[in-house]
This record gives structure tokens, sequence and C-alpha cells, in this order.
């Protein structure tokens, strides 16, 4: 880390040297005052790649072309549409092909697995949480209690940093996994913790629930596109995502699932059920009696959403092209030089604090910024300079620069513009 340099010139030179460097020009960059912004807010909405229009566009022609034939004859049949995007996706996540599927939105998907995955029983049914995790899967596992009968305060577990740290420590998950035993029922946590973008040690907190006969799910909405994730190995039972943030697949964009191949092959597991995870043999004959589809196929309910699939398989072909590996190795140097240059400046201790973990394997691309005083002005006069970031009440401002689409000079100016921003 030391060998960074405080200046523009070599930020500049470090972009020259950036073997992904040309990705960043098949984005849309958005524009604030007619300059360039600079965005780092790719964990809250990725920039829309040049290829999604043509992506769209072919669907749309398809459709005006072929009215319901498009199903069988578009240039991607409709019908097979959501097999489409199975490679790259099991790529990212490192799972199988048949492990993951693109359906619905991110939530519906965690309530569709929690069907599955939550059958609390007398003994066992809590379910284990991060506190504070995000409003959606709060919201998600207090009405999944409920709806069983169950009172919140009572299973739901929800795990809370140590008095004056903003992180948990792996050891305390898995304590207090060992401490819950044979009660709990499901471990549920974001992979990569919005908030204070701490990336959950995965395999050992699977290791740990299944050693007390719990299953693992992830929420990875803030991990996939991200981070390297090797699902399948880490034996995790389940997880979910959605594409808008990382995956620059548009504003409310298809999200997906993953069920690891030991539940998938199981056709006995309840779940909610629709005709599109019904056996793909005889799904028009419309005959009675669900027949799901092996793997994650058989928790898809309803026929695919086609044109949000299109600008997903367009985004996805860039992360075919760049790779999850090279995205990384990018990634962990320009939020190491982001770090850097903000322990630099002189106003670092008494203005702010960095929650995010320093250690690498404990982060992705953010950094979430802990503002002692003046946070929101501050926040406010890096929007009126062109900053795109993400304002996290009560005090935190969420910086991410992402290893597709932008630069060392980026990151540079970003905290040049901090900097002045702090002193007013
Ligand atoms: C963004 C995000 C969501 C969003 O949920 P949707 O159902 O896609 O609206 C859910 N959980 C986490 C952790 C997120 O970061």
């Amino acid at each position: 880390m030391s060998s960074f340099q405080n200046s523009l010139r070599y930020a500049r030179q470090q972009d020259r040297l950036d073997p992904l460097r040309s990705f960043r020009s098949q984005f849309h960059l958005p524009k604030s005052n007619g300059k360039s912004c600079i965005y780092l807010c790719g964990n809250s909405l990725g920039l829309q790649p040049r290829l999604t229009q043509d992506f769209v566009q072919q669907e749309l022609s398809d459709w005006a072309k072929l009215g319901v034939e498009g199903h069988f004859h578009a240039h991607r049949p409709w019908l097979h549409y959501h097999k489409f995007s199975k490679k790259s996706l099991a790529r990212l996540v490192g799972a199988r092909p048949t492990e993951v599927v693109s359906m619905n939105q991110l939530t519906v998907n965690l309530h569709l697995l929690l069907a599955s995955f939550y059958q609390p029983t007398p003994g066992r049914y809590k379910i284990l949480t991060e506190a504070h995790a995000f409003s959606s899967d709060q919201y998600a596992v207090e009405s999944q209690l409920k709806w069983h009968g169950i009172n919140p305060g009572l299973g739901w577990v929800e795990l809370k940093p140590r008095p004056g740290e903003h992180t948990l420590r792996t050891a305390d998950i898995l304590d207090a996994i060992q401490d819950h035993g044979d009660s709990l029922a499901v471990v549920l946590l974001g992979a990569v913790q919005y908030y204070s973008g701490q990336f959950f040690d995965i395999k050992a907190i699977t290791h740990a629930a299944h050693q007390v006969g719990a299953f693992a799910g992830f929420d990875l909405a803030h991990a996939i596109g991200n981070v390297p994730l090797a699902l399948h190995d880490h034996d995790v039972d389940f997880a979910v995502w959605c594409s808008y943030k990382y995956l620059n697949s548009g504003p409310g964009g298809m999200a997906g699932a993953f069920v690891h191949d030991r539940h998938g092959s199981n056709t006995n597991l309840p779940r909610l059920a629709g005709w599109w995870g019904h056996n793909e043999k005889e799904r028009f004959q419309m005959k009675k009696g669900f027949v799901p589809m092996p793997g994650a196929d058989g928790w898809q309910v309803s026929n695919f959403p086609v044109l949000s699939g299109a600008a997903h398989l367009a985004s996805l072909r860039i992360f075919d092209q760049a790779g999850i590996k090279a995205l990384r190795k990018k990634s962990t140097k320009l939020t190491g030089y982001l770090e850097f240059l903000l322990r630099s400046l002189p106003q670092a201790d008494s203005f702010f604090s960095i929650i995010t973990p320093a250690e690498e394997e404990q982060r992705g691309c953010q950094l979430s910024i802990l503002m002692k005083q003046n946070g929101k002005k501050v926040f406010d006069r890096l929007t009126r300079k062109g900053v795109i970031a993400d304002w996290r009440e009560p005090d935190v401002i969420r910086v991410a620069p992402v290893p597709l689409y932008n630069s060392f000079e980026d990151v540079f100016r970003f905290v040049e513009l901090f900097k002045n921003a702090l002193k007013k």
C-alpha cells in the first residue's frame, strides 16, 4: 500500500497501466453541469453499458416483427430466456449453471427461498441476521416469522458489533451460531454488508451453520459483480441478488437466485410454485399436479420479463469479457488507493473514520466513511461539485469505485474535492 503516491500524475499513470482501462468507454457516464461527473455510486445503481440499447432494441424489433411467434423464433427465443444468463451468473457466484436462475426481484426471491428453507418446528425456529440489515431483508424476515406464527422477539436473532466497533467479528458470528445451536433454522447475512461494506466469511459461516443443523443463505446484493464468490464449493444452501447495482442491468433490473444442487435435485422440498418452475416439457399441457424442474429453475414462478432480461444479458457479456478475477485485482488496488488518499488527509482523524474493514479480503470496492461532523453538509458540497456518491443516515458517505468504469483519476479527484469540502 505504501507504494501509492499522492499525485494526479501517479493516478493517471496507473490508469495508463490498467489492463481493464478500455472498459470505461463501454459505459454511458452521466454528466453534471455539462461535465462528466465523478460517479462512485455503482453500489446503488450501476451505469448503463452502451451495448444495452442494442440488446433491448433486438427484443423490441423481434416483438414488432414476430408477435407471439417470438417465443420460438426471436433471435434469442423468449421461451428459453432464463437460460441465456446461466453460464455468466454461474461464473460470478461460483456455481454450476443448474444452481442459478434469473427471476423476479431480490426480496421476492428471498421470500420464495425462505418458503423452502425456513420450515420452523417447535424446537428449531430461529433466523439469525446481522442487526441493521438492509430494510427489505428485515421486513422479509419479520414477516416470514409472523407468517409462521412466530413472535419475532423470540425467533429473530440479530447480531450487533461490539460496543465501539462497526463491523462484526467472524469469531463472534461463529460463537453466536454455536450458542443458538439446534434452535437455529436459518443463518441469513448480506454477503457484503450494504452499510459497512464488510465482506463476511461465507465459508466459515456456512460451515458453522451446518454444524448446528441450520441452513445458510446469503443476500448478494452488494457482493455479486463486486467480489469473487464460491457458493457451490462453500456449500451455501441458497442465495439471492439483484442486478442493478454492480451488475449494471438497469433500474429495477432482473434479480436472481442460487440453490445448491444438493437441494435443487430434491423435488420434494416444499415451495411456492408457478407454471415457469414446472417441468418444461409439459408446461403448455396445462395439466394438474406441479412437477418442479430440477435445479434452481424449479423455483421460478412466472414467465420471464424479456426486456429487463435483455439489458441483463448485455451487461453480463461485459463481465464475461473482463472476468471477475481481473476485476477483483483492479478493485483491491483502486479501493486501496482511495483508502491511502483518505488516510493521508490532515483532517482524517478529527473529521471522519473509515468503518469498512481495512483487510482486503473483508471488503469489496466500497468504503463507508463515517462523518464525525457536518456529514450531510460535506456530502451536499460534493454533490454540487459533480460527485455522485451516496449518503446513508445518520452519518455515512458510501463511496464505491468500481473497476469496470472508474479510474484512479476519479479516485484522486474525489479525494481532492472531499478535502476541500471538509475545509469550508
Ligand atoms: C438493494 C438491496 C435490496 C433491494 O431489494 P429489491 O427487492 O431488489 O428491491 C435488498 N437487499 C439488499 C441487501 C440490498 O442491498
